[in-house]
């Protein structure tokens, strides 16, 4: 019989959990667009999206999703023809990288597998040969969300400079700002993007790109793929308040995202990426139990440093992913992420992976309410598992 009663919980890696702080600030009427609250409202996210970001510089806000942040990173700084280096770790570095070929960018790209941070080595290799420097940019996910993947962004700068090679790093960080330690200037970040729907805890429709340093503004004025829609320079410093948004604003959401961020900087940054390596570490720990028998259920990346703490992609035995999501929704009101197909950039999944998100707006009772509903799901199936999940989840969560 279904339990299917009470509060739905939905744990899949974006969009995640909206708190009712930010439901309750989106539920009103229409403002005046043209003066008043509005506008100030406005103009105080900016700083509070780089004080998240740890970037001096700019950002832009976009009505969009991430494939928008995408495409204005790419089309404010690149030109047709100019080469890009695209590093893949998973499923979202190939969808920056196709909409780069559409744009009429030339790709060289490194792919790193199914479960396997960029190799440090293999990125030197390539841009210490590049010695006319043809390649303009370096494009990266932190972490990507079909993979579970977290790159060492850090590291990237690194060889960057060690081979004094003057590309810039851009930086996809849709699914770990808020949930992963970032820091734009101490890392040299040039451009780096996010989405409102993960870690920000605001309905999707809202994207921005984060501009930091002389570089990137070097590589506006030359690129000629800029558009108006995306243009940089309108939207940060347009004479009128419509040119921020190149249109009408999103009024809601900025609403919404202007509480979210309140949430994010009560709670403190850094205590939201503790948070964050807590749950998913509670996470982690009841999979190695699941997985203690069959060694069918395991977490997809195997080295912990290179593990999301925003998003856990769990391997399972064939269609097995799938019974127990199904099970979960069904019988419970939880839904957790489908296991993506690593090949492919559209839509393929995959039955042998599901994926349990746990960005932003989540406390131990929400995830071990999670973690206790796969268990019971693994019961309920017959799938062969370990015992004392739940005890070694809620060990993590008590040693804080
Ligand atoms: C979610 C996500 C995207 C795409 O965002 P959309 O809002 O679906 O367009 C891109 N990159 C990463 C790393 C993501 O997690």
């Amino acid at each position: 019989m279904s339990l299917n009663f009470g509060r739905e919980q939905v744990l899949i890696p974006g969009p995640s959990v909206v708190p009712d702080r930010v439901l309750r600030a989106m539920h009103r009427a229409s403002p005046n667009i043209y003066e008043g609250d509005l506008i100030s409202l406005a103009n105080s996210l900016y700083p509070d999206l780089n004080k998240i970001a740890k970037n001096s510089g700019d950002v832009a806000i976009y009505i969009g999703n991430g494939h928008a942040a995408w495409e204005s990173s790419l089309t404010n700084t690149l030109s047709r023809g100019d080469t890009v280096l695209v590093l893949i770790s998973g499923r979202f570095g190939r969808g920056w990288m196709d909409m780069a070929k559409f744009l009429g960018v030339n790709v060289t790209s490194l792919d790193f597998g199914a479960d396997q941070p960029a190799d440090p080595d293999r990125v030197k290799a390539v841009l210490a040969s590049d010695a006319d420097h043809k390649i303009k940019a370096v494009l990266t996910v932190q972490t990507d969300t079909a993979s579970s993947v977290t790159n060492d962004i850090q590291a990237l700068r690194s060889i960057l400079d060690e081979v004094e090679h003057p590309a810039l790093l851009m930086v996809d960080c849709m699914a770990s700002l808020g949930c992963e330690p970032f820091d734009m200037d101490a890392w040299e970040v040039d451009v780096m993007l996010a989405g409102c729907q993960k870690g920000l805890m605001t309905p999707a429709g809202v994207a921005f790109t984060f501009i930091r340093g002389e570089k990137v503004w070097a590589a506006y004025e030359q690129a000629s793929l800029k558009t108006p829609y995306w243009d940089w320079h309108r939207r940060l410093h347009g004479e009128f308040f419509h040119q921020k948004f190149c249109g009408t604003p999103p009024s809601h959401h900025l609403y919404g995202l202007r509480e979210a961020l309140d949430i994010l900087i009560e709670e403190g940054i850094e205590n939201s990426w503790h948070r964050h390596q807590v749950m998913a570490s509670a996470v982690w720990a009841a999979v190695e139990r699941w997985g203690a028998v069959s060694g069918h259920l395991a977490c997809n990346v195997q080295a912990i440093p290179h593990r999301s703490l925003a998003v856990t992609t769990i391997k399972t035995a064939e269609g097995d992913g799938n019974r127990i999501r199904r099970w979960c929704e069904d019988n419970a009101g939880l839904t957790l992420g489908v296991g993506l197909d690593l090949e492919s950039t559209l839509g393929g999944q995959s039955a042998s992976h599901f994926r349990v998100g746990h960005m932003g707006h989540l406390n131990p009772p929400m995830l071990l309410g999670a973690l206790a509903t796969v268990d019971a799901a693994l019961k309920a199936l017959g799938i062969d598992h370990g015992t004392g999940a739940l005890d070694a989840a809620s060990a993590v969560i008590a040693a804080g």
